[in-house]
């Protein structure tokens, strides 16, 4: 584990704003996750942070992974194409589902030749596919209740139950493959029920695809939303994984495969920020500091995320609420309107950001003219 003093260290040799990826607690994440949901193979969604380094050693690890565009399924086949050839195209199948249910024809095109499993949940996919990826096996993606998630995807993304055997159907009449069903509970599901009840509603559409004869599917697909632990509300994984396993274990036969695509989960707790004062001064009698990241960058989660990270001082001294600011022009680069921070810290003191390894570096942009933070890993 990265300690207080390894941050601070590693900010000063390297400047900031800097992005600290601990490769020991990617590991330990994978392991737990292993651990206690053991007939689940993780497929982990590389979106959540796609940096090569996280992606190669979860591949050690043992996991596999859930890619939604060429860029990404390619960070992945990097890997991949160090394996024997012969054991390549197993390996497709078990390292890596595309699991984006909307996919454009160039994508689809290329995915063909590697013969992928892919997610669809609308007639003009099944079309689309057809034309493009015809050897591609299918999972369709169910809408399932997103309650109390920090973000709700059920809208976007998935079928309703009551068309989802006809969308089977259509496929199998196509003459595709529909290997299995998928879902996604919302990420950050802190309400475990949400994952009970997906995993009923599926075993409902596998019967009903049974009673009306098709019999292909042999694949479950739990996806992500398995929260990390940000604070002190969140209910321990062993729970959630437990109210699963019975769920799994009750409704489906062990020779159903059953994956899950945690992003969150794996990458959250693994990053670290490092910033530093750049501004300070009493608005309306307020303090705020000004740091040299913010939302247009590591940050960029407060908005596209929904996350609220909370910010610590390496310096003691006597603390007040304050406001964070990132370092650009726009009014909307605000980190946190009530930080406990010390009222003593100078330009140029060091500040830090725990549990922000996900949905972080990955949104972050250019704006402003400023770069997005260094990458370090250690424990790599
Ligand atoms: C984003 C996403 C994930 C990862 O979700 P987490 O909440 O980070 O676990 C998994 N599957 C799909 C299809 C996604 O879009």
């Amino acid at each position: 584990m990265d300690t207080v003093k390894t941050l601070r260290k590693l900010g000063e040799k390297h400047g900031t704003p800097l992005f600290v990826v601990d490769h020991n607690v990617l590991r330990k994440n994978y392991a737990t996750f292993k651990k206690y949901l053991p007939r689940v193979q993780a497929y982990y969604a590389v979106k959540a942070n796609p940096d090569p380094a996280i992606v190669k050693t979860l591949f050690d690890a043992g996991s596999s992974f859930d890619v939604a565009s060429m860029p990404e399924f390619n960070i992945v086949y990097d890997l991949i194409k160090r394996m024997p050839a012969r054991q390549r195209q197993d390996w497709i199948w078990d390292k890596i589902i595309y699991a984006n249910p909307i996919k454009v024809n160039d994508a689809l095109r290329e995915l063909d030749q590697y013969k992928a499993l892919v997610t669809y949940d609308n007639h003009e996919e099944i079309r689309k596919i057809k034309k493009y990826a015809p050897n591609s096996g299918l999972a369709l993606r169910l809408s399932v209740p997103n309650t109390g998630a920090m973000c709700e995807l059920s809208s976007k993304c998935g079928a309703a139950s009551g068309e989802a055997v006809d969308l089977i159907l259509a496929a199998d009449k196509a003459g595709l493959v529909v290997e299995g069903l998928s879902f996604h509970v919302g990420s950050q599901t802190t309400n475990f029920e949400n994952f009970v009840q997906a995993i009923n509603l599926a075993a409902s559409i596998f019967e009903e695809a049974k009673g009306r004869g098709y019999t292909k599917m042999n694949l479950l697909d739990i996806g992500g939303g398995f929260p990390a632990p940000y604070d002190e509300t969140v209910k321990p994984f062993s729970e959630l994984a437990r109210k699963i396993n019975a769920e799994l274990n009750r409704l489906f036969p062990k020779d159903i495969q059953v994956l899950a695509e945690p992003g969150r989960f794996m990458v959250a707790t693994a990053g670290t920020a490092v910033s530093q004062v750049i501004g300070k001064a009493r608005r309306n009698g307020k303090l705020c500091y000004y740091i040299d990241d913010g939302v247009y960058n590591t940050f960029s989660g407060i908005i596209f995320d929904h996350c609220q990270y909370h910010l610590k001082a390496f310096k003691k001294g006597p603390k007040e609420i304050c406001t964070v600011f990132g370092p650009t022009c726009d009014a909307l680069d605000v980190i946190s309107m009530s930080e406990e921070l010390p009222t003593n810290l100078e330009r140029g003191d060091l500040v830090y950001s725990r549990n922000i390894g996900a949905y972080s570096v990955a949104s972050a942009t250019h704006f402003n003219g400023f770069e997005p933070a260094k990458i370090v890993h250690i424990n790599r």
